[in-house]
C-alpha cells in the first residue's frame, strides 16, 4: 500500500504530496493518519492525504515511513483543510495544519507528544469460537497486528469503546488507562440565568424546522433572524440537545468567547462535561486535551470561536454559528479564511446542518439562506425607542439629550451602556506652535495618547514612546490634544453620573485586568455604567440596563469600505439590543454628526430588512458581496517601490486571464513596509481565486521581485 504524505513544513516550495511505502507494521494507517518521514537527509512530520495501490516512483526508491503518531483526524478534515488552502490562496500545509491536534502545526517548535491514552492489546486468552459479535471480531482482529490506540482500532473495525469495554471483561482485550487525567478548562458564566424556560411560539416554530433538517439535510443552510433578546440561544441550545439525542455531534461557533462568556456558560451549564470549549486563553495543553476528548467522543459539543469549525468530531450533525455578522470570523493570518464560508463547505460535505443566527445578518445569508424569524422578545417586551441627535455645534462629547438621560438613570440608580469606539485618552497631539503632529515611526498614522500608561501608542503595530512634554521641532511645551477615546470618556462619564460606578471595557482593560472581570463587576453592581468599544455591543444580557448610548455612531460611516453602511447599521442596532431587556423597559441615544445617515435611520427603527432592501440593490449593481466576490493582494516591501512594480506586474498577470481588478492603489506604511494593494471583483469565484494565485505564484518566484512581500485575502472584511 502506498501513502501519500504531505509534509507540514512552513516552506511554500515544499508541497506534496509525496509516496512513501507502508509496511505491515503501519497496516492501519489511513486518510488522516500521521507519519513522521524521512526526506532527504531530514525527518518530517506529515499527513496522509490519500491511499494508492501503486506508486509512479521507483520501487528503489520508495522508502517507508519511520514511524506514525497516534492521534490522526478525520478523513472529511483532511478534505476540509486541503479545501481552504486552495480556495483562501494558502498551503496545503497551512490548511492541513489547521485540522490537526493542537500544537501540532507548521514549523513553530515540537508538536506535542502525543498522550499515551486508552491503548488496546490482546491478552494471552485463547479466543472462544462462537459467542463474539462481528464488531467484537474485527477488532480482535485488528488487534492480532499488534497493540494500538484504543481509538484506532474502534475506528479501524467500525466498532466504538463499548466493544472494547465488553471484550475487556470478558479477558480478551487489555486496556491500559491513562495515568493523567485531561485538564478541564473552566468556563465562568456571567449574565442572567433562567433555567428551564418554556419555549415561545416563534421558538417553538423554527426548533420544528431545525430538526426537520437536521433529519433530512439537504437544502440550504438556515438563518436564524431574531431581534436582540428574543431567544436565539435558548433555540441553539434545544438544537444541539436534538443533534445529540440523535447520537451525533455539534460545534458551536460564537465570537470571541472571552467577549461573551455567557453564550459559553449557558451550554456548559446545559451539557456539562459533553462540551468542549476552545477559546483563546487556553494552555497549549489543555487545547490539546480538550481536542482529544472530542476525537475520543467523550466531548460531543464544541464551543469556540473560528477554529472551533474544525472540531475533530466525524458525525457532525450541526454547526451554530452565532451573531453570524461577527467580524471575528474572518482569521487574519494565512489562511486567511472565513470560518463562516468553511462552516458551510463542511456542513455539505458532512451531511450537517448549517444554522447561523443574528438580530443583523449579513446579505450574505440574507440572500443565500432560509430564513427563520423571531420578530420579537422573549415576554412580548418591545425593543428600546431610539433618538438620533446631531453633534454639529455641541461642545464635548456628550449632548445635553445624553447627559439628560444619564442623570435619569443616575437619579434612579439604573444601568446604563456607552459605546464609543475608539480607545485610549485622545486621537492624536499636534504642537499648537509649528503644527507638528505625532505618528508612529513605522506606520503613516498619528499616535494615540493613552493617558493611564502614560505614553503614546500606534494602533496598528504596537509601537509605544513616551509622552512628549514639548515639541522636539520648535521647542513649544503648547501640545494640543485632539478627539475623546473611552479613556478620557471614562473620566467624563464619572461627574456626570457620581456617586454612580463607571466600568470601562475595551482592549487595554482585556489585556490588563481581563473582560470577565470587568462584565462581572458590572453585573454585580447595583447601578452604573459600562462604557467601551465594541466589546459593550457583543450579545450581553443584563435585564436591568435602561439606556444605551451611541457615540460618534457615524465614525464607521467616514471610511472608504462598501461594508461601512452594514457595520454602522449592525453596531448602533447591537448596542441597541443591550438596553431595556427588563421590566423597567429601556431607551437609546446615538450621537453623530450626521443624524440623518441611512444606516442610522433604519437602526433607529429597528428595521433591519428595510436597511436590506435598500443595500441589496446597490451591492447588485456593483458586483459587490453577495453578488460578487471581492480579493485582496497587497504587495509589500521595506523599500519604496519594488511592493508598487510588485503589484503592477500581478496586475498585468491577473488581467491577461480576463479577470477584472483595480489598483495598484497605494496604502499606507505599516510596520516599516511599503504597501500596495490591488482588488479583484469578480461575479465568477473560482475563476478569480485561480487567476490570483497563478499571477502571485508567478511574480513571487520571479527573483526579480525578491524584495516584495504577498499577502492574498479572498472575502475580504
Ligand atoms: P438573543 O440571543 O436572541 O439576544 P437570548 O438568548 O440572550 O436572546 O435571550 C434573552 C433572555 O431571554 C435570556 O435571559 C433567556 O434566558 C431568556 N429566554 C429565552 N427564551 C425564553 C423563553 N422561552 N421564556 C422565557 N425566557 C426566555
Ligand atoms: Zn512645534
Ligand atoms: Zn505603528
Amino acid at each position: 500500500m502506498i501513502a501519500k504524505v504531505e509534509p507540514l513544513t512552513p516552506a511554500r516550495a515544499l508541497r506534496g504530496p509525496f509516496d512513501y511505502l507502508l509496511g505491515d507494521e503501519l497496516a492501519g494507517v489511513g486518510v488522516g493518519s500521521m507519519l513522521v518521514v524521512p526526506f532527504g537527509r531530514r525527518r518530517l512530520l506529515g499527513v496522509v492525504v490519500d491511499l494508492a495501490g501503486s506508486s509512479d516512483v521507483p520501487a528503489e526508491r520508495l522508502v517507508e515511513p519511520l514511524s506514525a503518531l497516534e492521534a490522526d483526524v478525520p478523513e472529511t478534515l483532511v478534505r476540509l483543510g486541503l479545501w481552504v488552502a486552495a480556495e483562501y490562496v494558502s498551503t496545503p500545509a497551512r490548511g492541513l495544519a489547521l485540522v490537526l491536534p493542537p500544537g501540532t502545526g507548521t514549523g513553530a517548535g515540537q508538536p506535542l507528544r502525543p498522550r499515551r491514552s486508552l491503548r488496546a492489546a490482546l491478552t494471552d486468552a485463547e479466543q472462544p469460537a462462537s459467542g463474539l459479535g462481528d464488531r467484537q471480531r474485527a477488532v480482535l482482529e485488528a488487534l492480532a497486528a499488534g497493540p494500538m490506540s484504543a481509538s484506532a482500532v474502534a475506528r479501524l473495525a467500525g466498532a466504538d469503546h463499548s466493544t472494547l469495554r465488553s471484550l475487556e471483561r470478558r479477558g480478551l482485550v487489555n486496556l491500559e488507562q491513562a495515568t493523567e487525567a485531561p485538564r478541564r478548562p473552566r468556563i465562568e458564566g456571567v449574565g442572567a440565568r433562567r433555567g428551564g424556560v418554556e419555549p415561545t411560539a416563534a421558538q417553538r416554530a423554527a426548533l420544528e424546522r431545525i430538526v426537520e433538517r437536521i433529519d433530512a439535510p439537504v437544502g440550504t443552510p438556515l438563518l436564524l433572524h431574531g431581534v436582540t433578546g428574543s431567544g436565539k440561544t435558548e433555540v441553539y441550545l434545544r438544537s444541539v440537545a436534538a443533534a445529540l439525542e440523535r447520537g451525533r455531534s455539534a460545534i458551536v461557533l460564537v465570537p470571541e468567547i472571552a467577549l461573551t462568556p455567557q453564550t459559553a456558560g449557558r451550554f456548559v451549564e446545559r451539557f456539562g462535561d459533553a462540551v468542549a470549549i476552545m477559546h483563546s486563553q487556553l494552555s497549549a495543553r489543555e487545547r490539546y486535551d480538550e481536542w482529544w476528548r472530542m476525537r475520543r467522543g467523550e466531548a460531543r459539543v464544541c464551543v469556540g470561536p473560528r477554529s472551533a469549525v474544525f472540531a475533530p468530531f466525524d458525525d457532525l450533525a450541526l454547526i451554530v454559528v452565532d451573531e453570524e455578522h461577527d467580524s471575528s470570523y474572518k482569521q487574519e493570518g494565512d489562511p486567511r479564511y472565513d470560518a463562516r464560508v468553511v462552516a458551510e463547505r463542511r456542513a455539505e460535505l458532512e451531511g450537517a446542518l448549517l444554522l447561523a443566527g443574528s438580530a443583523t445578518p449579513r446579505p450574505e445569508s440574507q440572500v443565500r439562506y432560509e430564513r427563520l424569524e423571531l420578530r420579537e422578545r422573549v415576554d412580548g417586551r418591545g425593543l428600546p425607542p431610539v433618538e438620533v441627535v446631531g453633534m454639529a455645534g455641541v461642545a464635548g462629547p456628550l449632548h445635553e439629550r445624553t447627559r439628560q438621560e444619564l442623570d435619569g438613570v443616575r437619579r434612579r440608580g439604573e444601568k446604563a451602556i456607552v459605546l464609543l469606539n475608539r480607545r485610549g485618552w485622545s486621537n492624536f497631539l499636534s504642537c499648537r506652535l509649528c503644527g507638528r503632529v505625532w505618528e508612529c515611526p513605522d506606520c503613516d498614522v498619528t499616535l494615540v495618547l493613552h493617558q493611564a500608561a502614560g505614553e503614546l501608542a500606534c494602533h496598528h503595530c504596537g509601537h509605544r514612546g513616551r509622552v512628549p512634554s514639548e515639541c522636539p521641532d520648535c521647542g513649544s511645551v503648547s501640545v494640543a490634544r485632539h478627539g475623546a477615546g473611552t479613556e478620557q470618556l471614562e473620566r467624563e462619564l464619572e461627574q456626570v453620573v457620581a456617586p454612580l460606578p463607571v466600568f470601562r471595557l475595551d482592549s487595554d482593560i482585556a489585556a490588563s485586568s481581563g473582560v470577565a472581570g470587568v462584565l462581572r463587576a458590572f453585573e454585580a453592581a447595583d447601578a452604573g455604567v459600562l462604557v467601551g468599544t465594541q466589546m459593550v455591543a457583543k450579545g450581553h444580557d443584563f435585564p436591568d440596563v435602561t439606556l444605551g448610548v451611541v457615540l460618534d455612531a457615524d465614525a464607521t460611516l467616514r471610511f472608504p469600505d462598501f461594508r461601512a453602511e452594514e457595520r454602522t447599521f449592525a453596531l448602533v442596532a447591537q448596542l441597541a439590543g443591550r438596553s431595556g431587556r427588563g421590566e423597567r423597559g429601556g431607551r437609546v441615544i446615538v450621537q453623530a454628526l450626521e443624524p440623518q445617515a441611512r444606516a442610522l435611520c433604519h437602526a433607529a427603527s429597528h428595521d433591519a430588512s428595510g436597511f436590506l432592501a435598500d443595500e441589496l440593490p446597490r451591492r447588485e449593481a456593483f458586483a459587490y458581496p453577495p453578488y460578487g466576490h471581492l480579493i485582496r493582494v497587497v504587495c509589500s516591501s521595506t523599500e519604496s517601490g519594488p511592493e508598487h512594480e510588485a503589484a503592477t506586474a500581478v496586475r498585468e498577470l491577473i488581467e491577461a486571464a480576463g479577470v477584472p481588478v483595480l489598483g495598484p492603489a497605494p496604502l499606507f506604511r505599516r510596520q516599516a513596509r511599503h504597501r500596495a494593494q490591488l482588488v479583484v471583483r469578480s461575479r465568477e469565484r473560482a475563476p478569480a481565486i485561480v487567476a490570483v494565485r497563478a499571477a502571485v505564484e508567478a511574480v513571487a518566484a520571479d527573483r526579480r521581485r525578491g524584495a516584495a512581500a504577498f499577502a492574498v485575502d479572498v472575502d475580504p472584511q
